[in-house]
């Protein structure tokens, strides 16, 4: 079914119950002045997101920094209290989880952060960042958690002689495959990726991606892959959704979204992304968004791209874009779909929006 889809669900697999679901999910944060803390109003930061991830499935995550991906994992790992939304794995309400109930679940769901220096602890050996789930879980005994750490080192790729090394010994890229090992300590069934190949060198962030692939084949792991970089992003995963300003505004096939951006924000961000040959890239239209990107402290009214998007409309100062479910499969939060040019689904690249040389 094409058209509006007022629960505002993702581009689902029909066929597989999602190991995540992430329902209207908000996050609020507090912002308070003067020596008494008083409540100045509130920063929001996710505002009314649905995600689902199934099992084995990659989700890439992108839109620039402050579009709230970050706080929308932390919120799903339960790290931080969701303001309002549910949150449900593997078929479980787990919003208001707490104690060894929340444990249990954690044990499921692991991150990866951008810079393994200060996601491991310095004065740890790599054997000790490693054990330290496994301690905090009580899983196994002495002997059993020095054989699962070479069965770990083994599998990212990494020598078990290193084991007793410090992190200041390795490089960026062997750091990463500790901070992937120690992940995998707990047998988790998913994996937040936060930025976890952006700091590495080009080479290095293929054979990271590579791993990621690899163990996913193996152990049936599914990602949320955080990132920026749509090229990277699309590379990895196999759905694909796009914030801005704590609000999803795309989400579908990787494909779908890659090559038939449906919305504004997404062709500007895939505009951006250069293209290896030259001919090709003299040829593309790269989109530079004017306007700064306005505080989620005080969303604009309406659309919240529509300060800085090309092909505003009137009834975008105004109206809140409900969600449109295309042909394709894409859910996407635009009015040209329905007014204006009614796109009804087919590519935003149709229109012929103001270019930078
Ligand atoms: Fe642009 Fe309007 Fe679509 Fe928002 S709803 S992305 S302002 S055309």
């Amino acid at each position: 079914m094409t058209g509006t889809d007022p629960v505002g669900t993702t581009a689902d697999s029909p066929d597989a119950a999602p190991l995540l679901e992430l329902r209207d999910l908000r996050k609020e944060f507090r912002i308070e002045h003067g020596l008494l803390g008083r409540a100045k109003g509130a920063l929001r930061a996710v505002d009314g997101v649905s995600v689902t991830v199934h099992p084995g499935e990659t989700v890439g995550l992108v839109g620039e920094s402050g579009s709230g991906k970050s706080t929308l994992a932390r919120v799903a790992l339960r790290l931080e209290q969701p303001t309002s939304g549910t949150i449900e794995f593997a078929g479980h309400d787990i919003t208001k989880l707490r104690g060894a109930a929340l444990r249990d679940v954690r044990r499921e769901m692991q991150m990866v952060f951008q810079d393994p220096y200060s996601s491991l602890a310095p004065l740890s050996t790599v054997a000790g960042s490693i054990t330290e789930p496994l301690h905090a879980h009580r899983v196994g005994k002495r002997g059993d958690r020095e054989d699962r750490v070479v069965d770990l080192l083994q599998l990212v790729g990494l020598s078990p002689d290193l084991r007793n090394r410090y992190p200041l010994e390795f490089s960026g890229g062997q750091l990463q495959r500790v901070a992937i090992a120690r992940a995998l300590a707990l047998e988790p069934r998913l994996i937040f990726l936060d930025e976890a190949v952006s700091s590495l060198d080009v080479s290095t962030k293929a054979q990271v991606i590579n791993l990621l692939a690899d163990l996913q084949a193996r152990l049936g792991l599914a990602y949320l892959f955080i990132s920026h970089d749509l090229s990277t992003v699309r590379h990895m995963s196999d759905r694909i959704a796009v914030m801005y300003l704590g609000r999803l505004v795309e989400i579908g096939e990787a494909a779908a979204v890659y090559e038939q951006p449906k919305h504004p924000y997404t062709e500007a961000l895939l505009s951006a992304i250069p293209v290896p040959d030259p001919v090709v890239q003299r040829s593309r239209r790269r989109i530079v968004l004017t306007g700064d990107v306005p505080s989620p402290a005080s969303p604009p009214p309406g659309c919240r791209f529509h300060t800085r998007c090309p092909y505003v409309m009137d009834v975008c100062r105004s109206v809140d874009p409900e969600p449109y479910r295309t042909a394709d499969g894409t859910t996407v939060f635009c009015h040209l779909h329905t007014a204006g040019p009614k796109l009804e689904g087919r590519s935003v690249t149709e229109l012929s929006a103001p270019a930078t040389p």
